[in-house]
């Protein structure tokens, strides 16, 4: 199968579960984008190196091998044959990730990574600048938001019953800047299907997916 699906959208919007259950179902593959800004970020601060300094991400942002798994029942990521699988979830990496994804030269970087595993064919990929920028040919596009509230409660969740309204504070600064920035900011791309998944499990969105792309 060449079909590849584009899903972009907010923070706990349902991206994630969306993405990899629908890949599930379709038999495709799955890349998460975010994860590899997240793996670059780590791999930044590990090295000491202050995100808030475009500079200076800009000038070693070449050098981590960053490896994404495309597996959407684990998928997996590898930065220097480090597994950071959980290390790129913490509330230090979700502080800097936004710093570090709008400096152009991290984005030219990943961009290639992005664009050479979906040319393998046959694969979902969840981001934010997917439909737009990264892979702006592919046939079915989604764009995908829900409330803050229920944003916030699902993050919340996930992370083992963590304070929701911390959770709202976070994923709502990372909005702000993803959408502001000059580069690849978060928009709906053109051609896209705007889903608010407010109001529907996980399963439902899931199974609207799956007809839009068998229709
Ligand atoms: O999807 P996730 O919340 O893991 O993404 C983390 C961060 O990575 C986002 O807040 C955004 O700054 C950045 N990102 C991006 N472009 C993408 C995917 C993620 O800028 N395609």
């Amino acid at each position: 199968s060449d079909l590849v699906i584009a899903i972009d959208g907010t923070s706990g919007s349902g991206k994630s579960s969306t993405s990899r259950g629908v890949a599930d179902r379709l038999g495709l593959r799955y890349l998460d984008t975010g994860a590899m800004f997240r793996a670059m970020t780590w791999w930044l601060l590990r090295q000491g190196i202050d995100v808030r300094d475009g500079d200076a991400v800009a000038a070693r942002c070449e050098e981590p091998e960053i490896l994404s798994g495309t597996d959407p029942t684990g998928p997996g990521i590898v930065v220097d044959g480090i597994d950071v699988g959980r290390a790129i979830r913490t509330d230090e990496v979700n502080a800097a990730v936004s710093h570090v994804s709008v400096v152009p030269a991290v984005r030219t970087r990943l961009l290639h990574l992005q664009r050479d595993v979906i040319d393998g064919g046959g694969i979902v990929v969840e981001g934010r600048d997917i439909g737009s920028v990264v892979w702006p040919q592919a046939q079915l596009k989604l764009y995908l938001t829900a409330d803050p509230g229920a944003r916030a409660a699902r993050r919340a969740a996930e992370a083992g019953g963590a304070d929701v309204a911390s959770t709202r504070e976070s994923l709502l600064s990372r909005d702000r800047i993803d959408s502001g920035r000059a580069t690849a900011p978060l928009t709906m791309a053109d051609g896209a299907v705007h889903l608010d998944t407010t109001p529907y499990s996980l399963d439902e969105v899931i199974d609207q997916v799956v007809a839009l792309a068998e229709a």
